[in-house]
C-alpha cells in the first residue's frame, strides 16, 4: 500500500516536471518569436513612417482642397459656389477637373456617368431621415435610433456628409452602389490622382474613414496630394494626421 502510493507521488512529480517544462517551452519559443521579429518590424515601420513624413507635398491640412468632413467631423453648411457639370453641380474651382476626369473615365467604358455631386447639409439631412422612415417601415420592429445606426451603415447623417463640400463626386457605369465591374473601378481609380482625386472610401480603410466600401465616391483634393495618397496607400484621415504632425 505504502509502496503503491510512492509510485503514484513519483508519477504525479513526474507529470508536473513534464507540465512545467512544456509550458517553459512554450513561453521561449513564443518569445524568440515575438521577441526580436517584433521589434525588428515596428523600428522598420517607424523608419518608413519618418520617411513618408518627409516626403509630404508642401501643402496644409488647412487648404481648402483637403478639409475633412466626416462623423468626427461635422460640419455646418458651407455654401460652396456652384457649376454644373453633366448635370451634377460641383464646386465651382474643380469643374474643368471633374470634367476632365469623367472624359478620362468615358474613354476606360463610355457608361461612366455622374450620379452625384454637391448635396446640401439640409438635403442630406432629407436623405438620412427618408431612409429611416423607409427602413422603420420595411421593419416596423426597429426603434427610431436603431433604424439610425442601420441607415448609417449606408448613407451619412448631417452635417457628416463630404458631399456638402461640393469637391466629392460619385461616378460609376450603373446607378448602384458597388456594382460596377471592379476592373473598371481600379482603372479609374489609379488615373485618378492626374485629375486631383482619390477613390474615398477604400475597403481596408473602413476601420480609419468610418464609410465601408464606396467604389463610386471620388474626392478631390488635388494633384499632388491625390498622387502622394495613392502611392503611399493612405486615406485622407491619415494624410491630414500626417500633415498636422509635420506642420
Ligand atoms: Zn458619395
Amino acid at each position: 500500500m505504502k509502496q503503491r502510493n510512492l509510485l503514484t507521488f513519483t508519477l504525479f512529480l513526474i507529470m508536473l516536471a513534464v507540465a512545467a517544462m512544456t509550458v517553459y517551452l512554450f513561453n521561449y519559443q513564443q518569445e524568440s518569436k515575438d521577441g526580436p521579429l517584433a521589434s525588428s518590424s515596428s523600428s522598420s515601420v517607424a523608419a518608413s513612417k519618418e520617411q513618408t513624413v518627409a516626403a509630404l507635398p508642401d501643402v496644409s491640412a488647412d487648404d481648402w482642397e483637403l478639409v475633412l468632413v466626416n462623423r468626427d467631423n461635422v460640419t455646418a453648411e458651407m455654401n460652396p459656389s456652384l457649376t454644373e457639370v453633366d448635370g451634377v453641380a460641383v464646386d465651382s474651382r474643380i469643374a474643368d477637373n471633374v470634367r476632365e476626369f469623367l472624359a478620362a473615365a468615358q474613354a476606360i467604358d463610355s457608361s461612366e456617368h455622374l450620379i452625384s455631386g454637391y448635396r446640401s447639409v439640409a438635403y442630406q439631412e432629407e436623405l438620412f431621415d427618408n431612409y429611416v422612415s423607409q427602413e422603420r417601415a420595411d421593419d416596423p420592429s426597429l426603434t427610431q435610433s436603431q433604424a439610425e445606426e442601420l441607415v448609417k451603415t449606408y448613407s451619412q447623417p448631417a452635417g457628416a456628409s463630404e458631399h456638402q463640400t461640393g469637391l466629392a463626386i460619385d461616378m460609376s457605369t450603373v446607378d448602384y452602389l458597388n456594382a460596377s465591374d471592379p476592373d473598371v473601378v481600379a482603372q479609374i481609380a489609379e488615373l485618378a490622382p492626374d485629375y486631383g482625386f482619390v477613390l474615398r472610401f477604400p475597403e481596408e480603410k473602413t476601420s480609419l474613414t468610418g464609410v465601408g466600401y464606396e467604389d463610386w465616391h471620388f474626392r478631390y483634393v488635388g494633384t499632388e496630394s491625390a498622387r502622394y495618397m495613392t502611392k503611399n496607400n493612405l486615406c485622407l484621415e491619415e494624410y491630414i494626421a500626417l500633415l498636422k504632425e509635420r506642420d
